[in-house]
């Protein structure tokens, strides 16, 4: 199934539309952004049953499906070809950092631009369904709602000035968590452990991966982040880029005003976000 928000509500997409998750389930399932996720199990029983759709999408926008999240851990250097376009060697432990819930935005919503060293990073992100403490990894995906694509935009400047990098604030700007277009159940795609990712900047690829190269899998991430934080429903797990950012480039290449971004997962979908000049930016 596929969980998305439109005018601010829950919804699930049906092939033929969608259905208003607080008004379809009599009010058992609330309005709230997390509210699919919040009793995940008793949720994923009732909309197994949804065979159809209310209404017509129509021309409505698809908001960012996850808005509210208690945690969001993002994860750096996580592939093996990005650690070596780094320069760097493959680490022991994960380098694990947060991406403060306000940058988050929607799968189409512009990306201000504030300074000219800012960043892509295609991600899978996993949606928490299930609190999960103390999870060894073959018990992992039971604790998944589902999986959605993000983008890790990055200040290549702020993340390396200072006495140590600073990765949870060159990453929480503004605008800089783009996510969606949906979550999308870990039952729909072939396998959750190997999804091709990529995105491309004006038509042009920069970067494509699969997720079967990431260096910490995704049950290996949980199991590891809910040993030190119990993880919550509707938390956030970006899982790391692949090689092909604009930093290590030569020469290096950075977002500019009025470029699109887009990224896509395979099974999952697309996102599409339009750059924009920082100071354009609705308050
Ligand atoms: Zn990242």
């Amino acid at each position: 199934m596929r969980i998305a928000r439109i005018e601010n509500r829950p919804v699930l997409l049906c092939d033929d539309g969608i259905v208003d998750i607080a008004r379809a389930s009599g009010g058992r399932f609330g309005a709230a952004p997390t509210a699919p996720f919040d009793d995940w199990p008793a949720f994923a029983e009732w909309a197994a049953e949804i065979g159809h759709a209310e209404e017509p999408l129509g021309d409505r926008v698809l908001q960012n499906p996850v808005p509210h999240p208690t945690q969001v851990f993002g994860v750096g250097a996580n592939y093996l070809a990005h650690l070596a376009e780094a320069g760097a060697s493959a680490p022991d432990v994960p380098l694990i950092f947060t991406k403060f819930p306000t940058c988050l935005t929607g799968p189409f919503d512009p990306i201000p631009i504030p300074t000219g060293t800012v960043d892509w990073e295609v991600e899978l992100v996993v949606v928490i369904g299930v609190r999960a403490e103390h999870v060894r990894p073959d018990d992992a995906w039971s604790h998944v709602a589902g999986l959605t694509v993000g983008q890790d935009i990055t200040d290549r400047t702020m993340q390396f000035e200072g006495i140590a990098p600073q990765f949870s604030m060159s990453k929480s700007l503004p605008g800089f968590g783009p996510l969606g277009p949906w979550v999308v159940t870990t039952d729909e795609v072939a396998d959750p452990d190997d999804l091709e990712l990529g995105c491309a900047l004006d038509g042009e690829v920069m970067q494509r991966a699969r997720t079967s190269d990431l260096i910490f899998d995704v049950p290996d991430l949980i199991a590891r982040l809910s040993a030190v934080c119990p993880l919550l429903p509707g938390d956030l797990i970006f899982t790391g880029t692949p090689s092909g950012v604009g930093v290590f480039r030569k020469p290096a290449v950075f977002l500019r005003p009025g470029q699109e971004l887009t990224s896509w997962i395979e099974g999952i979908g697309e996102i599409r976000n339009p750059t924009i000049d920082a100071t354009r930016r609705a308050k």
